[in-house]
């Protein structure tokens, strides 16, 4: 008789427990994943893929201004948020089931219910224990609200996609890069948006003429930017909301987003009692391969806080499934992770930004490229596309493509994999452009900027 009940049971099945769970079925082991909300996780029903769908149909708006530089003419528009609601709610039900079929296909029991860690073998959900050689917790985040005076009228993500009606004003709170995307929503849907920080600048962590081509673009799009700004209190009158800033300046507005960060959703499902070690954000202290502090406990994705991105969890979770059932030890590897903001416009980035090869002792050539997109010549819309490249003086190898303008996520990935191999800026100059695009700046670009 086996000893345990499973050879694995998965806690989550979003981005990275799915993977991992399909993924070891596939190597062979007997699987279970326990989902006490929607299959599918953060990304499915409230992350990635709602939001890029509203991000589509933010930009609607600003098409139909651009249409008449083109002979266009369009009659009334009008924009009903109730439909684009209905039918991306109808979208992510129809992804809910095909996670439900991948789990049953790969032979996935499924356990729809909450579960908690009892100790290094056994789980339990809904209160049912199930024993198994191994746990993998990929319980994902959650947003968090800091508490202040009023705290409890701000909105999260989570709610904004299910809003009833589009509020006609937005505050934002928030300088990263899901602030960012919905401050450029409501903006392009045509909610008066208002976006705070409280420091100099947002998108922490990219590269500086990303941050500052961004907020320029946004500003003169019409978002009201307020950086070193945050609020201090918020009071409700009727369905007004009255927001004081720290600076004593009050703004009206009818829904109050924060987006100032998620913590892991792993408090009170008994991680500590079984001895896994938490840091003090409550995130999973885990190892390369993703084992947290017993050995039979892993955990993968943003409950891990190491790069709170789908394919990073994926990455992890195929990984994990290798190392178990594959008799393949797989560190996911980190190296050159690409990653997009769906900002209006939108930026792209892989690899090092200025500052961080400068601290990494590197010697850098920069080379950038600021300029008007063929395709606003005819509309007249002020719009510039930024794209910037970071390379090592010494081996002349590329560290770093950052950019913004449109399409700069579809652009950037293409260049991750000249990244990962290693490609020079000679490569880079011998590679011959696509022409007219914005993509080919990229490889056409011979003069150095002044560092
Ligand atoms: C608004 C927003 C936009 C985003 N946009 C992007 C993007 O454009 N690109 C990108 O790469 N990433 C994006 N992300 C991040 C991405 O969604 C996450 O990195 C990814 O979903 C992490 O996957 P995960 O498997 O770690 O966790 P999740 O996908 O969050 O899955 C965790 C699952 O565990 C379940 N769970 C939790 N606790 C328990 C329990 N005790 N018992 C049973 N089940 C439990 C949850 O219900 C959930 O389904 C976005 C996130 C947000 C919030």
């Amino acid at each position: 008789m086996a000893q345990y009940d499973y050879d694995l049971i998965t806690i989550g099945a979003g981005s990275g427990g799915v993977r991992a769970s399909r993924m070891s079925a596939s190597f062979g082991a007997k699987v279970a994943v326990a989902e006490e909300r929607e299959l599918g996780g953060t990304c499915v029903n409230v992350g990635c893929i709602p939001k890029k769908l509203l991000v589509y149909a933010s930009h609607y708006g600003e098409d139909f201004d651009d249409l008449p530089g083109y002979g266009w003419t369009v009659g009334q528009r009008s924009f009903d948020w109730a439909k684009l609601i209905e039918n991306k709610n109808k979208e992510i039900l129809r992804l809910n089931g095909i996670y439900r079929k991948i789990l049953a296909d790969a032979g996935v029991t499924l356990l729809e219910g909450h579960a908690e860690v009892i100790d290094a073998h056994t789980v339990a959900v809904d209160g049912k224990r199930i024993t198994a050689k191994y746990i993998l917790v990929a319980v994902g985040g959650w947003p968090a609200v800091p508490k202040f005076s009023g705290s409890e009228y701000a909105i999260t993500s989570n709610e904004a996609f299910y809003l009833p009606s589009l509020p006609a004003r937005v505050i934002v709170v928030g300088g990263g890069y899901i602030g960012v995307e919905f401050a450029g929503i409501f903006h392009g849907l045509g909610a008066h948006t208002t976006q705070l920080y409280r420091g100099e600048l947002f998108l922490r962590g990219f590269d500086d003429d990303i941050r500052k081509t961004l907020a320029d673009e946004m500003r003169k799009r019409g978002v009201d930017l307020r950086f070193m700004s945050d609020i201090s209190k918020i009071e409700k009158s009727g369905a007004v909301l009255k927001a004081t800033l720290t600076d004593g300046i009050t703004l009206e507005a009818d829904q109050i987003l924060y987006a100032t960060g998620r913590g892991s959703k792993t408090p009170d499902i008994g991680l500590e009692k079984a001895g896994v070690k938490l840091k003090d954000n409550g995130a999973v202290v885990v190892d390369e391969y993703s084992k947290s502090t017993v050995d039979s406990i892993y955990a993968i994705g943003d409950c891990t806080d190491r790069m709170m991105l789908t394919p990073v969890a994926i990455a992890e979770g195929m990984a994990l499934a290798n190392t178990l059932f594959n008799n393949q030890p797989t560190m996911p590897c980190y190296l050159n992770v690409p990653t997009a903001v769906f900002s209006t416009p939108s930026c792209g980035t892989v690899g090092l930004t200025e500052a961080e090869a400068i601290e990494r002792g590197h010697q850098v050539d920069i080379y950038r490229s600021t300029f008007k997109p063929l395709k606003h010549t005819l509309t007249g819309r002020d719009e510039r596309t930024m794209m910037k490249l970071v390379v090592d003086q010494t081996t002349d190898k590329v560290l770093g493509c950052h950019m913004v303008g449109a399409d700069a996520g579809e652009i950037t990935q293409g260049f991750a994999v000249a990244l990962n191999c290693g490609a020079t800026k000679a490569q880079f100059d011998m590679t011959i452009g696509i022409h007219p695009s914005a993509a080919e700046e990229f490889v056409t670009m011979r003069t150095k900027v002044a560092v």
